[in-house]
């Protein structure tokens, strides 16, 4: 049983890594950022308490997290299992997580603000398959145009200027210090987020003594 997190700051990978670690690992990859959208997408109770706090890039308050991770947990589809992505963001949602799990490793994704501004921003998403794209570096075959499914991609509602800065802001005031906690169990693998997505997939599994990549994004 595989235990991880991944933490970054936002644009830095780690949705894109997860998914390609859990591909052959058979590990359980949960998102609350996306159980967040997909709520928000079917219109449920919870989508309407946090669409505006994840378009302005703000923190959805600590109880709502806990509760959908403990929810998502408690599935226990995680036989093989789980790497977490987007969670914890602070203090105390580590300290709620600590006391029920233990976690093999953190992946921490470094990549400097200025490359993060000018990846978020340049970011598309499809929102029927889930595939994400990037105008720079990953661009659609077709302009505007899912590859997989042909859905019209969309730019995430939190991927603007404003709500970038905020969650750069949350991310070193809040999240910074739970990387700290976390080293001080030295379960932290450092791993350089710039260079290509299969280089980053490869430095990940060497850091973690697990077989190399040999999937196909
Ligand atoms: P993400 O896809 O991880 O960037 O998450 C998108 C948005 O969901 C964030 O900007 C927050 O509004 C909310 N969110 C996701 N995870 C958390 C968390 N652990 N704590 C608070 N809010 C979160």
């Amino acid at each position: 049983m595989r235990k991880y997190v991944i933490m970054g700051v936002q644009g830095s990978g780690k949705g894109t890594q997860a998914k390609m670690l859990r591909e052959d690992l058979d590990l359980v990859h949960i998102s609350v950022g996306d159980i967040f959208r997909w709520h928000v997408r079917q219109h449920t109770k919870m989508g309407a308490q946090v669409k505006r706090i994840m378009a302005a890039g703000e923190l959805v308050s600590d109880e709502l997290v806990e509760e959908v991770v403990r929810r998502r947990m408690e599935i226990h589809d995680w036989n093989y299992g789980f790497i977490i992505d987007g969670f914890p963001r602070n203090g105390r949602q580590a300290a709620f997580f600590m006391e029920s799990y233990d976690i093999d490793a953190v992946i921490h994704l470094e990549l400097p603000d200025d490359e993060v501004r000018r990846r978020v921003l340049s970011r598309r998403l499809c929102p029927s398959c889930g595939m994400d794209y990037n105008l720079i570096a990953d661009r659609p075959e077709q302009e505007g145009r899912c590859d997989i499914c042909g859905h019209e991609l969309i730019t995430r509602a939190d991927d603007t200027p404003e709500a970038l800065e905020s969650r750069l802001t949350d991310y070193h005031e809040k999240t910074r210090p739970v990387l700290e906690l976390f080293r001080r169990k030295e379960v932290v693998h450092d791993v350089d987020g710039r260079p290509p997505v299969e280089e980053i997939q490869q430095a990940i599994r060497k850091t973690l003594g697990l077989p190399a990549y040999r999937g196909q994004r």
